[in-house]
């Protein structure tokens, strides 16, 4: 080990948006951190995710840095919704911008982490056989990095390409003239759909689950608007920082019942905020999240849309959900429904047909077997902890994180894990992250993460570690919020429920501003609820 590599303030695991944030804030507080990524270049999400439609579902102009001014005023955006190629880009211009890639290792895979209490520091182990040690250790990690591949008898016999959305080929795959399965319906099955059935010669979706889908409203980007926001781009992100979700402030959302409201100013309501698109429908009425009984309203509206947009009757009645809309993460599409009109796409629904696996010409499910030149998982990911589980982490007395969170996450904040000292997480489990537009939320913690590694320095003290019962309580405070909301009740990743063993727990925490006020209050009492010790 080099003299270099065992000075470290902070390791960083990830450059995705948190790493390379985490990178730039700490170098501004002058400690000395390093970057290990995986992947051959910065990006994280928009780096992996290069499948056909892929782009986001919170507006480009607010899914952006803001802690640099020149940055969100010089950077444009083409569209309302950027797609994944420009979000890339601006990834590798925000690393460029900042000098970043001089401390990123590219294609290194940290495999462990081990905490040494005599040295108080940690020993950071990766694939390319190379050892860090650093003081403070820090995952942005992500929260749907890792892809769920899911074990399905045969795959290796099939004699076609298997793809997976989330490790899409760098190239891009050409569908002309193929015959293709796309299996899984969230937002990465209904953004590839309709770009897929373009180019192949037939289609054939495998729905396990049917989704609720709004259309994106997707369009350029419109110059009055940009330049307006860009007038006073800190009004807009201040006011988005006191919403729920951390976006939408220029869409007010009507915080009326729908249990209340009569048909009329219902119907009217779902359609203008239906209008607006996307994720802004869940603004249509504040009791939408939080009643199923007034959320069936909103199911049922747009299971009409569904109803309407689907010719075949039969086709549209296996497309028409049946959970609470927001209970899996809305999807914002640009013509999935739409795409099942056409006469080379098939719609195989898997409930009422199980899925037997793939043979070496295709999937066979029950009813029959499906001949098919590629396979496309767009079956998700295993969210939130999969990525920290993936590494070897040892806290205190060698104890492992698999072992601490055996029945679930649990953490002080999102941002720690009583017997891990000085190991954070940006956007973990505990903390609002997939429920809000990802950027605020990423760029918060980072704030928080590297102000209280220089303010422990500042102050002489060598470890920082979450208390048990801050810890206890903090756990429990989710739960509640979550259980009160319509959010646990059905089969999401939220819940881990899609990943085979997984303890069901829902894992972010809702309510974004409350969640920063309390992170402000902690910091300002001298961190409550850590302990800092020399
Ligand atoms: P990531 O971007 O996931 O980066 C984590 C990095 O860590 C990866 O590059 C990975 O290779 C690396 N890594 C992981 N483990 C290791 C290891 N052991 N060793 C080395 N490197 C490792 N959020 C929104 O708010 N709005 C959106 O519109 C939106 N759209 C999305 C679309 C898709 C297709 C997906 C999958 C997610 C989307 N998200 C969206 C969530 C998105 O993940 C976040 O917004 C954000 O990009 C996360 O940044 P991150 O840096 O935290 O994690
Ligand atoms: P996902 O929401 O988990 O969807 C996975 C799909 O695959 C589901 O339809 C699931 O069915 C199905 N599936 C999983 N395992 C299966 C199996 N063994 N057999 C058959 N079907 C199976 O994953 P995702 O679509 O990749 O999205 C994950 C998250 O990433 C999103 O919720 C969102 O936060 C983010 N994302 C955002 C965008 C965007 O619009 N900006 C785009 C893509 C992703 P079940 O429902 O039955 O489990």
């Amino acid at each position: 080990m080099s003299e270099a590599t065992n000075q470290l303030d902070v390791l960083v695991v990830g450059a995705g948006f948190g790493g390379m944030y985490m990178l730039h804030r700490a170098r501004q507080l002058g400690l000395r951190a390093q970057v290990l990524e995986a992947g051959s270049d910065v990006g994280g999400t928009w780096y992996w995710n290069r499948y056909p439609g892929a782009r986001c579902d919170v507006e480009s102009l607010e899914y952006s840095y803001q802690f640099d001014e020149a940055l969100q005023q010089e950077w444009q955006w083409s569209e309302r919704y950027a797609p994944q190629p420009e979000i890339l880009a601006y990834c590798q211009h925000v690393a460029e911008r900042f000098d970043l890639r001089r401390d990123i290792e590219f294609n290194t895979r940290v495999l462990s982490a081990h905490f040494d209490e005599a040295a108080k520091r940690w020993s950071v182990t990766t694939e390319r056989g190379q050892t860090f040690q650093a003081q403070f250790v820090v995952m942005a990690t992500g929260c749907l990095s890792v892809p769920n591949v899911p074990e399905i008898d045969g795959a290796e016999r099939f004699k076609g390409p298997i793809y997976h959305t989330g490790r899409w080929p760098k190239e891009g795959v050409d569908f002309t003239g193929k015959r293709v399965a796309v299996l899984g319906t969230g937002s990465s099955g209904i953004q590839s759909i309709p770009l897929i059935a373009q180019q192949a010669k037939s289609l054939t979706v495998f729905q396990r689950t049917p989704n609720h889908s709004v259309p994106a409203q997707n369009k350029p980007l419109d110059p009055t608007l940009e330049a307006a926001i860009k007038k006073n781009y800190a009004d807009l992100r201040a006011r988005n920082a006191q919403e729920t979700i951390g976006f939408g402030a220029r869409h007010p959302s009507n915080q009326g019942s729908v249990l209340e409201a009569s048909p009329e100013e219902r119907e009217a309501q779902f359609e203008y905020h239906w209008q607006l698109g996307g994720l802004l429908f869940m603004r249509a009425f504040g009791d939408m999240g939080l009643s199923a009984e007034a959320n069936e309203y909103a199911a049922e509206f747009i299971r009409n849309k569904i109803r309407q947009k689907v010719k075949d009757p039969a086709t549209a009645a296996k497309l028409l959900p049946d959970t609470a809309v927001g209970c899996k993460r809305l999807c914002a599409d640009s013509g999935y429904f739409e795409t099942f009109n056409q006469p080379h796409v098939s719609l195989v629904d898997l409930q009422e047909t199980p899925l037997k696996g793939l043979y070496e010409d295709g999937v066979e499910t029950e009813s029959g077997r499906f001949e098919v030149d590629a396979v496309v998982f767009a079956t998700g990911f295993d969210a939130m902890t999969g990525a920290l589980s993936r590494i070897d982490i040892r806290g205190r007395a060698g104890q492992k994180l698999s072992d601490a969170w055996a029945e679930g996450p649990k953490t002080y904040l999102g941002l720690q894990v009583v017997g891990f000292p000085n190991l954070f997480t940006v956007t973990g489990p505990g903390s609002p992250s997939v429920l809000t537009n990802m950027l605020p939320s990423i760029e918060q913690h980072v704030r928080f993460i590297t102000d209280a590694i220089a303010d422990t320095k500042a102050a002489g003290l060598s470890t920082m570690e979450a208390q048990q019962g801050a810890q206890d309580a903090w756990v429990g405070h989710v739960n509640e919020v979550g259980n009160a909301t319509i959010y646990p009740s059905c089969n999401s990743w939220y819940v881990g429920a899609n990943i085979p063993g997984k303890p069901r727990v829902f894992m972010p925490y809702l309510g974004f501003p409350a969640y920063c006020e309390k992170c402000d209050a902690v910091k300002a009492a001298g961190y409550e609820g850590f302990e800092r010790a020399a």
